[in-house]
């Protein structure tokens, strides 16, 4: 950016200006055309000199309209010595970003951190999530972003499933500020998973994450851009979004859910549990990958075709619980889980999903040299210092689930048994959006302490069905007075599943179809957003 040596002062130049910055400059490609650029804590207006007072332009952070990317070169030609001048294009660039920081939306109550500058940043890519484009999409629309944001960054492209994991499980975290995904939630499933298997889970997960959407279930990535107040964007808007939100740094917290499963594995979920229609359609439209997001439309046009009903148990601790008389307390029809009474599905035979072996890999393969990191300024190109893998039983250190008896045990007292063992579908889920088209709960946040639990029971008609879809898109499906869809705000839950086939996915991830519990885990992770 380059500022007009024939440009008066500022002060004089703009009486009553009371701003962060105000300049003068001329376009780089025409000496002819000037501009006046003022910056205040809220908006980057430009306008040029000369032309109607309406043609003022004003930079990102205006409300209302979608983010776009819009360049402008200036000149600035103060003086002869051009390091006087780069000095001064340097101080906008400076204002021009802390002022981003200044005006993002602040909550009562939730301390939002600014990340550390220059914010060391490792960028995971997942080349095949998506329909394969992730890889595209950061070159096309990110690079130039953190290049101009002086944000360094390595990425490293995964080679296989669980790449991601076993690397932040072994890396040397003090040498990142800031854990990138560029794909959709799979990937920062691994992450988390990674950073909670590590003996020092607690420091790790205070590590930043942040999101590009990449994949075709970008959810997380939805969700944080609507909890900035931004109008809805979708694939290339939403990735400009959260490229922005990381290039402003702010950092707020992440409720985590710990989920257990009937092999005693425990997982970290920041999103979702789901069983039934959502489950199926998550997977079965794996197959329709390649157009994309649109592919949960048609995986549920397909199941819709396919309806069925599963049958299971479920029960969950209300996160406002009413004292209620002990013979009211449990509406159920059946008997309440019992350990003396053992439920049908905690003997069924567990069906272990087959899992992509963990293939050993150097860690300077994984890290891009395709790039052309010429254009990087700043960047470094490889991982250093990893450590050396730990295979140490991390479980002592791990976070105590309270509310969770073991799954064999009854489910305490003050639980909620739902009084329905037919269902079409439950989904338990933290976020405000399940996809980037689904407004799944209205007012989720990232960190309001709760599961928000969703279940649609049998003898929904199909249309029925399809309209509650419809209607997640503009977030109207609970108040469609559907009398079989139920939603509660839980802190903890029990899933047992009787029907013998079935699916249960954690953020979109299949994992063993069996008795599932889970807890949720206020602010115990931090997540990069707006
Ligand atoms: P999408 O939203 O397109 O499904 P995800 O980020 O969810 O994208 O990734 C899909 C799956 O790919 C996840 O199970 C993730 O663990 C896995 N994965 C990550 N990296 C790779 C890789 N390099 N090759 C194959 N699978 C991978
Ligand atoms: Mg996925």
């Amino acid at each position: 950016m380059e500022k007009d040596a024939s440009a008066p002062d500022p002060s004089r130049q703009c009486n009553g200006f009371s701003g962060v910055l105000y300049g003068e400059f001329t376009d780089t490609l025409n000496d002819g055309v000037r501009y006046s650029v003022s910056l205040t804590e809220s908006a980057l207006t430009i306008q040029r000199i000369s032309s109607s007072p309406d043609r003022t332009k004003r930079r990102w952070m205006s409300t209302g309209v979608a983010r776009q990317r819009v360049e402008q070169c200036f000149r600035v030609a103060l003086v002869q010595d051009p390091l006087v001048n780069l000095r001064e294009a340097e101080r906008w660039a400076h204002a021009i970003r802390d002022a981003s920081v200044l005006q993002a939306p602040r909550r009562d109550g939730v301390t939002y951190t600014e990340l550390r500058r220059p914010c060391r940043t490792m960028i995971l890519v997942n080349p095949h999530s998506g329909r394969g484009q992730a890889l595209q999409l950061f070159t096309g629309h990110i690079q130039a972003m953190l290049t101009e944001a002086s944000v360094p960054y390595t990425l490293v492209i995964t080679e296989h499933q669980n790449h991601a994991r076993e690397l932040v499980r072994n890396a040397d975290l003090t040498q990142w500020d800031a854990l990138v995904i560029m794909s959709g939630d799979g990937l920062l499933f691994e992450v988390i998973n990674g950073l909670m298997e590590r003996e020092d889970w607690q420091q790790a997960i205070q590590t930043p994450l942040g999101m590009l959407p990449g994949g075709s279930g970008n959810a997380l990535a939805a969700s944080i851009h609507h909890y900035s107040q931004s109008p809805p964007a979708w694939n290339e808007e939403l990735l400009l979004s959260c490229g922005f939100m990381l290039c402003k740094g702010l950092v707020g917290p992440l409720d985590l859910v710990s989920v257990h499963l009937a092999s005693s594995q425990r997982l970290f979920s920041f999103l979702s549990l789901a069983w039934g229609f959502v489950a199926d359609v998550d997977i079965e439209s794996e197959k329709y990958r390649h157009v994309g997001a649109i592919r949960f439309l048609m995986g549920t046009l397909v199941r819709l075709a396919s309806l069925r009903v599963y049958q299971g148990r479920l029960a969950y601790l209300p996160a406002k619980e009413v004292p209620k008389p002990p013979n009211e307390r449990v509406k159920a029809t059946r008997p309440p889980f019992t350990s003396q009474q053992p439920s049908l599905c905690s003997s069924l035979p567990c069906h272990l999903v087959p899992r992509t072996s963990p293939k050993q890999s150097s860690v300077k393969n994984c890290v891009d040299t395709n790039l052309n990191q010429n254009s990087i300024t700043n960047s470094s190109s490889v991982i250093t210092n990893m450590r050396p893998e730990t295979h140490g039983n991390n479980k002592t250190a791990s976070p105590t689930d309270s509310l969770l008896p073991s799954l064999d045990q009854p489910v305490p007292e003050n639980w909620t048994v739902v009084n329905e063992e037919d269902f079409v579908l439950v989904l338990a889920i933290y976020q405000s959006h399940l996809a980037e088209d689904l407004w799944t709960v209205p007012g989720a946040m990232a960190d309001d302490g709760l599961i928000h639990l969703l279940y649609v029971t049998a003898g929904i008609s199909r249309p029925a069905l399809l309209r509650l879809f419809l209607a997640m898109e503009r977030g109207s499906h609970l108040a469609c007075g559907c009398p079989h869809l139920v939603y509660e705000k839980v802190r903890a839950l029990r899933l047992e599943p009787v029907s013998q086939q079935g699916m249960i996915t954690v953020d979109g991830e299949v994992v063993e179809y069996g008795p599932i519990q889970a807890q949720v885990h206020p602010r115990m992770a931090r997540l990069i957003c707006g």
